[in-house]
Order: C-alpha cells, then sequence, then structure tokens
C-alpha cells in the first residue's frame, strides 16, 4: 500500500487512473493543475506521482525539474501522448524515472508502478516481520504469533507504516501526513482513536503495547522487547 498522487487534467484518464490505483490498495490523490501538483509535492510525502506531460499552469516536465532540483528523490511516471518521441525525452530529461503513452492500458500502467515502487531505495518488500508480528502486503493480511488477525484498512495502513519504518519514532502529525490523504479531513484525534483499536487488536493480553509510546514525542515499534 503506497501514497499516490496523480496529477492529470482529462476527467476521464484520471478517474480511470484513481480507480485502478485504489483497486490495487494505494491510498490515491488526484488533482488536476500542474500548480496544486507543485503544492502537494511540496506540502506532503507521497511513494510516487503519475504526472501528465500536458498539464495547465505548470507542465509535467517543469514540475518534475523543480522537484528534482530541490532534492526529490520519489519516483515519477510521466504519462506523454501516443507518437510525441519529443515529450518522452524531454519528460525523462527532467528527471521523470518512466513514460507511459497515452492510450495506455491499466494492467501496464499497475505493471509500471509496481515496478516503480520495488526500484532500489524504494524497494517494497511483500512481506515484513517485527518480532512475532508477520505482515504480508501481497495478501493483505496480518499475522501475531501465526494468529491471523482482521484489521480495517486504515489500522493496516497504519500497521504496515510502522513496520515498514520500525525503530523509528513517529510524532502524531507525522503520522497523519505519511499515512492518512492529504485530503481527508483526519485529524490527530483520528491518528490516536486508529492506533488506540490497532493496539487492541495486535497487542497480547497482559503484555506492554508492540506499538511503544515514547511521552511526549511520539509512536514506535521496536524491533527488540
Ligand atoms: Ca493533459
Amino acid at each position: 500500500m503506497s501514497k499516490i498522487l496523480v496529477a492529470e487534467d482529462d476527467e476521464t484518464v484520471s478517474f480511470a487512473l484513481v480507480e485502478a490505483l485504489e483497486s490495487a490498495s494505494h491510498t490515491v490523490e488526484a488533482v488536476e493543475s500542474g500548480r496544486e501538483a507543485q503544492e502537494r509535492l511540496r506540502l506532503y510525502q507521497y511513494d510516487l506521482a503519475i504526472i501528465d506531460w500536458g498539464l495547465p499552469q505548470v507542465s509535467g516536465p517543469e514540475i518534475c525539474k523543480a522537484f528534482r532540483d530541490s532534492g526529490g528523490s520519489m519516483p515519477i511516471l510521466m504519462l506523454t501522448a501516443r507518437s510525441k518521441e519529443k515529450e518522452k525525452m524531454e519528460g525523462l530529461d527532467a528527471g521523470a524515472d518512466d513514460y507511459l503513452t497515452k492510450p495506455f492500458s491499466l494492467g501496464e500502467l499497475l505493471a509500471r508502478v509496481r515496478a516503480l515502487l520495488r526500484r532500489p531505495g524504494n524497494f517494497v518488500s511483500p512481506a515484513l516481520q517485527v518480532r512475532d508480528l508477520l505482515l504480508d502486503a501481497n495478501l493483505c493480511k496480518v499475522f501475531r504469533d501465526k494468529q491471523e488477525i482482521a484489521l480495517l484498512p486504515q489500522e493496516y495502513a497504519l500497521l504496515e507504516f510502522f513496520m515498514r519504518n520500525k525503530n523509528v519514532v513517529f510524532d502524531v502529525n507525522g503520522i497523519l501526513d505519511r499515512v492518512w490523504s492529504s485530503e481527508s479531513e483526519a485529524s490527530e484525534f483520528a491518528v490516536r482513536q486508529c492506533l488506540m483499536r490497532l493496539r487492541k487488536k495486535i497487542d497480547l493480553p497482559g503484555e506492554d503495547s508492540i506499538i511503544k509510546t515514547i511521552k511526549g514525542i511520539g509512536y514506535v515499534l521496536e524491533d527488540k522487547v
């Protein structure tokens, strides 16, 4: 499950992209203009951006170039028009990692997305383990001590985030930015509620929570007891 930004001004294409990515369990945010895309990239963290070459206000390659110039390393997939070899080259020169020529099949799109998310440095391992807690990202299933635990999507996303960033302390606001959609109305309260529900489900009775509270700072999932 990754957080993906889609910047595409063609409503039909955008809708199809969002639907396909969401059905693959990603959290997706869609914007229609280049300016909005830049704003989002400046304020929030994404695992991947899919950016159309021709966007109003600021073009895809301009967004790409500015993002790379500011040190951004997240993978970018650029959408280009058919038979415009020049666009493809310009996009790659500007710092896109891959391109997809319109019209494309959603199957191909999802394959490219998987490949980009799997890139070294962005390696997405299908199975995560911290102590006796196991998360299988292919099946979207969680096990503690070999017992399967049923989680709601947001609880699952929160746990996956902690497991991918084990031993790192995050404050509530940091968790909100990274795990919740920027468009959601969620607040720090929602994060705490979700965390409370998650702990109830994954913790063993009579034991300290596997997600530790660091008083006045935040939360951490530690590898060692
Ligand atoms: Ca366009």
